[in-house]
């Protein structure tokens, strides 16, 4: 069972729903890891405090030209999508930053003047408790490709937790990196405001899963502030509201002191509950 926690936006309640969901069904005796894929800021580790026990050097591969059969065809150039290389008169320059790893140009290249090659973006680290484990993709100062960490931080997940219930992290948005972070996964809770910026949002995060094919619901955070608007789309769009996370100070105080929720807020425990309930019947 895989299910990512997603937003069309960021400050919508997801680490916290997220981190405390996994310490909810890890005190009820499930196997349950936590993938942080907001490589660009990971934060879950605050809240779930484990002990790291991994730390691994993630590499992309990216093509590194070597001047002494090319022809300067400029074929390698032609074939790059991403504009990640360039062929001036006297040289073939290669972008790292801009490069999808693809391998194209290197396979492409008739004299392999291209050879792939790794090039550190990040790190995969590994905390673990009593009774979760969490795992969290850390891209470099400075990287800006984030979709081949998340892939090879889910790919880390499945390989090392089978039979657990995988809870991914997405990071907010609906670019590639939550593509990457949903495509895969069995359902996705999308996270919600009841506002009008959140509804405008979830509309957008809602044409992103409908053109992945995803199974998805939705959860309302901070319900009590806003309006009806999030509801009444859900209802006309045939949408599940998962649960709705009523509107609570204490949460914002419990949160900013770095505290998981459930143990001190009833009514945040009673839609943890519903929420498990919901994963109970995902087929
Ligand atoms: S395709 Fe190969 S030979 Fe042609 S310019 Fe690129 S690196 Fe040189
Ligand atoms: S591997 Fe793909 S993306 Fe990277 S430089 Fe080559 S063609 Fe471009």
């Amino acid at each position: 069972m895989k299910i990512t926690i997603a937003s069309g936006k960021g400050g919508t309640g997801k680490t916290t729903l997220s981190t405390n969901l996994t310490s909810y069904l890890a005190s009820q005796n499930r196997k349950v890891v936590l993938a942080d894929l907001d490589v660009e800021e990971p934060n879950s580790a605050i809240f779930l405090k484990g002990k790291l026990k991994t730390e691994q050097v993630f590499n992309k591969m990216v093509p590194k030209w070597d001047s002494t059969d090319c022809t300067l065809c400029g074929k390698c150039a032609e074939v790059c999508n991403f504009n990640a290389i360039i062929d001036l008169p006297n040289e073939i320059r290669v972008y790292p930053a801009l490069c999808h790893s693809c391998y194209a140009c290197s396979e492409l290249c008739p004299t392999n003047s291209l050879p792939m090659t790794p090039e550190r973006i990040g790190e995969i680290c590994e905390y673990d408790s009593d009774n979760f484990s969490l795992v969290e993709g850390r891209l470099d100062l400075g990287q800006e490709m984030a979709v081949p960490l998340i892939a090879g931080t889910i790919d880390f997940v499945d390989e090392k937790f089978d039979g657990y219930i995988k809870l991914l992290d997405a990071p907010p948005g609906t670019s590639c990196p939550v593509i990457e972070a949903s495509r895969y996964s069995d359902f996705v809770f999308l996270i919600t405001e009841s506002t009008p910026f959140g509804l405008n949002d979830l509309r957008l995060a809602v044409e992103t899963m409908r053109v992945l094919k995803q199974n998805f619901g939705v959860i309302i955070n901070r319900y009590g502030i806003g309006d009806n608007g999030v509801e009444e789309y859900c209802q006309v769009e045939n949408i599940p509201i998962v649960t709705k996370v009523h509107n609570d100070k204490e949460v914002a105080k419990l949160y900013s002191k770095g505290e998981l929720i459930y143990p001190k807020i009833e009514h945040f425990k009673n839609s943890l509950d519903e929420i498990v309930e919901f994963i109970g019947g995902i087929k």
